[in-house]
């Protein structure tokens, strides 16, 4: 009876700790907020506030000033609006520009990002009809121009997001896009995906095309996910020219997409951070850990292999090299150098340690290879060392 009431009153969701390596893992949470913005989401959460109350006007005022303001500054648009996540922002983009209408799209960007999210399925949601150009591997402006017609009202490119072509391949530059589209009088809609708003060239990841660039370039509308390379909360950010934000503003689905003033709280603590992008990338835990160098890695990984050898006599722990991914169908291809500790127990099978520890308080996940237990130190926190030794210990000691 006491177990049956403990599982009662035990939380189904709860903290893990991730030694997978993979920063933007969508199955633990993908990106972790910092301190400082949870206290902001509590501050706001926690009372009364201002979410659509102009204080200086004493009336009703609007939910998204508190975020287009600041993404106007970091990205250069016109304006902004943020919905409940991106695939979201696609449908609500697409509904609102093109319902009824014809929207060009490459055969080799039709793509399905996981849990159901299809560009055609989301086209035929929205009431907009897909028109299909070029093929598999190659599309050319050419198509593009022989795709337009009196039905058309949007020119969309989509980020391949998770998976890269390589070989006899050819897609249309954005800028040649833009320029096509200004030639029609038709909009340009890029769903860039994870949207990255820092340059990550100076880290060796030449393909990733950030936020500022496309709205540089001219695209007139931008969306991309909020918890993904941006490091913040679930939600799909649409930035770019204001006569199309206002129209995608007052379509019906804005309500129903709409977000709740926790992740507004969220997303304006975030985007202060990035008023300072060297600043960001220390303080937005998901970019921290994906751009943190290999040395520092490897001493977490050593201070974790010590701490496990010290607690676990009897165990295998090796500070070995490892390469980790982005995650989060981010930076597809790109591998990040790691370091892991490989961990091989000699009273039970990898497998059964493995288990163990998933099913543990705290539940660790952690990855296998040749017959050793990897704990990647990449998505470790410093404050999580212990814990994972310790919970390396329990798990040996059954
Ligand atoms: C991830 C992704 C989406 C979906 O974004 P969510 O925020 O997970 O809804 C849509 N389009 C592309 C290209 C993506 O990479």
């Amino acid at each position: 009876m006491r177990r049956a009431i403990e599982r009662l009153l035990a939380f189904s969701l709860r903290p893990v700790i991730n030694a997978t390596g993979i920063v933007i893992h969508t199955n633990l949470g993908r990106s972790p907020l910092s301190r400082k913005v949870l206290e902001n989401v509590a501050a706001v959460g926690s009372g009364y506030s201002n979410v659509e109350y102009d204080l200086s006007a004493g009336k009703r005022g609007k939910r998204h000033i508190h975020v287009s303001r600041l993404l106007q500054q970091i990205t250069g648009a016109e304006d902004a609006l943020i919905v409940n996540n991106n695939a979201a922002a696609v449908l609500i983009c697409l509904s609102a520009m093109a319902q009824g209408k014809e929207v060009v799209v490459s055969r080799g960007e039709l793509v399905e990002i996981g849990g159901s999210f299809r560009i055609p399925d989301v086209m035929t949601a929205s009431g907009a009809v897909l028109h299909e150009i070029g093929t598999t591997n190659k599309t050319h402006l050419q198509d593009y121009v022989g795709a337009i017609n009196d039905s058309t009202a949007l020119l969309l490119k989509v980020h391949q997001s998770n998976y890269r072509m390589i070989g006899f391949t050819a897609d249309v530059d954005i800028r040649d896009l833009v320029s096509l589209g200004q030639r029609h009088g038709l909009p340009v809609m890029f769903d860039l995906g994870s949207g990255c708003l820092v340059d990550l060239k100076p880290y060796g990841i030449q393909h990733e095309p950030s936020v500022q660039d496309m709205v540089k370039a001219g695209v007139d509308l931008v969306t991309f996910s909020g918890d993904k390379l941006l490091g913040g909360p679930q939600g799909g950010i649409i930035v770019g020219r204001k006569q199309y934000i206002e129209q995608i503003r007052k379509n019906p689905l804005a309500r129903a997409v709409r977000i709740d003033k926790l992740t507004l709280a969220a997303f304006e603590s975030i985007f202060m951070e990035y008023l300072d992008p060297d600043g960001a990338k220390q303080n937005i835990p998901a970019l921290s850990m994906l751009l943190q160098s290999p040395r520092e890695i490897r001493a977490r990984a050593r201070r974790l292999a010590s701490a496990v050898k010290r607690l676990c006599p009897g165990v295998t722990a090796d500070v070995v090299e490892d390469v980790s991914l982005a995650g989060g169908g981010s930076l597809p291809g790109v591998e990040f150098p790691t370091f892991a500790v490989a961990v091989k127990p000699s009273s039970l099978s990898v497998n059964e340690l493995e288990a163990r520890l998933r099913t543990g308080s705290p539940p660790v996940i952690a990855r296998i290879r040749e017959n050793a237990l990897l704990l990647d130190s990449r998505s470790l926190g410093d404050r999580e060392i212990t814990a994972v030794a310790e919970a390396v210990a329990a798990a040996v000691a059954g």
